[in-house]
């Protein structure tokens, strides 16, 4: 079977099916969507406008049996940042594109009428169905309408309320294997769906084919040692199991780096209402599941199932970030008053990180206090989710309240807010918040584990000595695993030595019958770098976007009292390669 590219033309609402060009055959996931991205959309487009598109490309690994390898990409041009975005996410769909043998969807143009569409394909195929009667829906209400309809066998993206209304705080939503929501998050691209005028896209599993390997056996071989790399790491095998990502809040608050009440300083007192092992121990007691995975295949099992105090389901894939937002940023306390905002968020999908964060920002501009939780679910159950001023002004992020309200400290770069590490305590986290082509992500080049290691080449999260290279080479890391559908924390394991980067090209190799080498493959992973940062310069961004607020130049925080003072000339050095 030849993948294909599925091209879908909303002004026509038609579609044709494309051979893949030669040039982007070894391309999937990030590699794919940002190379598309970077030729087919004019980088000075309005991203709401006609000429933006979405690109969903599974992973070259997605749909085959190698742990952990069900991501899904999705790049266009960012609403909330003005630049190229890729997100990535679990669930179903890229299982289910890969073994239809769809290399990519393409999604372009506005419909001329106003009207919303569900997009539904299957194999040679796609139907434009009209759905007025989703319009004004939420997540789950259509994603239990598609399960009904299609009788569970589909893939579902969705888009809620705060998408329709074109908030760039919207994310897309993606069904799991549980019928839950997971979601492309980050950079508004839920509203990018709303401009398009697509409520849903279902994607049918029922003709698709177990995707071909060029050589089983050596697939096999190779996914075996790979699968041992994640089974011998401590963070993959054990750590991510036993508390999930909030196994973080208890680390990150004792490295001095949590930031929190809009980070005036680097810990929060209510580390103990929120840590991983308060979450674990809540889980536990109310017969939730501790592990959980986001796709199928997935061993690690990050994910949990959160139940409220009658033990009736409250939420799934509760994060860190989430936590941190919610809880040390804007004060909240209580574990289960934040689990249920994630729920709320999860059905109107908006990005918990960027609603946070706006939250714990909106305090400075008098809009709420800190640790009223009621307040910021109120906020966002009948504000947002109803597009009254207010919730209009919180749904557009955290940038852009700031500049309402007139306010100095503001931490976002490139207009996206900053997630859960200050980058006065750990440095290198800062110079991948600066660089980053996405905006202040941590998933893009995540340094935290290699500046709070205690191994002997840890790089001193203090200083600024070697945070440049650090956040190059995860970045570089990043964009290589964001390209083969695995999740990020198989970086992990890819930091204990060069089994587990071995085995992979091995495994890529076995798939497609390619001659890739790890170097190769390194220098696909500075490509895809350069290339989104070549679509952001067109877009009118310069090495000025490149920085983070001045005020954590002045302010330092506590409790080690450090800012940070990088000069501009030492972080364009990052470019360098
Ligand atoms: S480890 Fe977590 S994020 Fe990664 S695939 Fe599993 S559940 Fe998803």
């Amino acid at each position: 079977m030849t993948d294909k590219i599925y091209r879908v033309n909303m002004n026509e609402l038609s579609f044709k099916i494309e051979n893949v060009p030669e040039e982007w055959k070894g391309l999937g996931g990030r590699g794919f969507t940002s190379t598309v991205v970077a030729s087919e959309v004019d980088p000075e487009c309005h991203p709401l406008g006609p000429n933006n598109k979405l690109v969903f490309a599974p992973g070259l690994l997605s749909g085959t049996t190698a742990v952990n390898s069900g991501r899904n990409s999705l790049g266009a041009k960012s609403p909330l940042t003005g630049a190229i975005k890729e997100s990535n996410v679990g669930g179903t769909i890229a299982g289910i594109l890969s073994k239809l043998g769809v290399k990519a969807l393409i999604v372009e143009g506005i419909p001329k009428e106003d009207k919303f569409y569900q997009l539904h394909v299957t194999k040679n195929n796609v139907e434009f169905i009209e759905v007025p009667e989703l319009v004004g829906k939420d997540n789950y209400y259509v994603l239990d309408s598609m399960i009904e309809k299609y009788n569970k066998k589909v893939a579902v993206m969705s888009i809620a309320r705060p998408g329709e209304m074109k908030m760039v705080t919207a994310n897309i939503s993606v069904k799991d294997p549980q019928g839950k929501l997971r979601s492309f998050g980050r950079g508004g691209l839920g509203a990018v769906m709303g401009s398009k005028k697509i409520k849903c896209i279902t994607v049918d599993s029922e003709k698709y084919k177990e995707v071909t390997l060029a050589n089983p056996q050596k697939f096999k071989e190779a996914s075996k040692k790979y699968t041992n790399t994640l089974n011998n790491n401590y963070a993959t095998s054990t750590g991510l199991p036993s508390f999930g990502t909030a196994g973080s809040v208890n680390i990150i608050n004792g490295a001095g780096a949590l930031p929190s009440k809009n980070f005036l300083t680097g810990t929060t007192e209510n580390a103990e209402f929120l840590c991983g092992e308060t979450l674990a121990e809540t889980i536990k007691k109310r017969d939730g599941k501790t592990t959980h995975g986001c796709h199928a295949g997935c061993i690690i099992q990050c994910s949990q199932v959160y139940n409220d105090k009658n033990g009736e389901y409250l939420t799934s894939g509760f994060e860190f970030e989430t936590i941190w937002a919610f809880g040390a940023h804007l004060g909240i306390k209580d574990l289960d008053q934040i689990a249920k905002i994630d729920a709320l968020m999860d059905d109107l999908g908006i990005d918990s990180i960027e609603i946070g964060a706006t939250l714990g920002l909106a305090v400075e501009a008098g809009l709420i206090e800190y640790g009223d939780g009621e307040k910021a679910y109120d906020i966002i159950a009948n504000d947002i989710a109803l597009g009254t001023p207010l919730g209009r002004i919180i749904g557009g992020g955290a940038g852009n309240l700031g500049k309402l309200y007139g306010l100095v400290r503001v931490a976002v770069v490139k207009n996206q807010s900053m997630p859960a590490y200050d980058p006065r305590a750990i440095k290198g986290i800062g110079i991948t918040y600066a660089t980053t082509p996405m905006g202040a992500d941590h998933t893009a080049g995540f340094t935290v584990p290699f500046n709070l290691s205690k191994a002997d080449n840890r790089v001193d999260p203090l200083k600024k000595e070697g945070q440049v290279a650090l956040s190059r080479n995860v970045q570089i890391q990043m964009a290589m695993v964001d390209s083969i559908g695995m999740c990020s924390f198989v970086g992990r394991p890819m930091m204990d030595g060069p089994e587990c980067l071995l085995a992979l090209v091995d495994m890529i190799n076995a798939r497609f019958d390619s001659k890739l080498t790890v170097d190769s493959w390194k220098n696909l992973g500075k490509t895809i770098l350069k290339t989104e940062k070549a679509f952001n310069q067109k877009a009118g961004l310069t090495n000025a976007d490149d920085r983070l607020p001045e005020f954590m130049r002045y302010e330092p925080i506590p409790p080690h009292n450090t800012v940070w003072d990088f000069t501009s000339e030492e972080i364009d050095e990052f470019w360098n390669f």
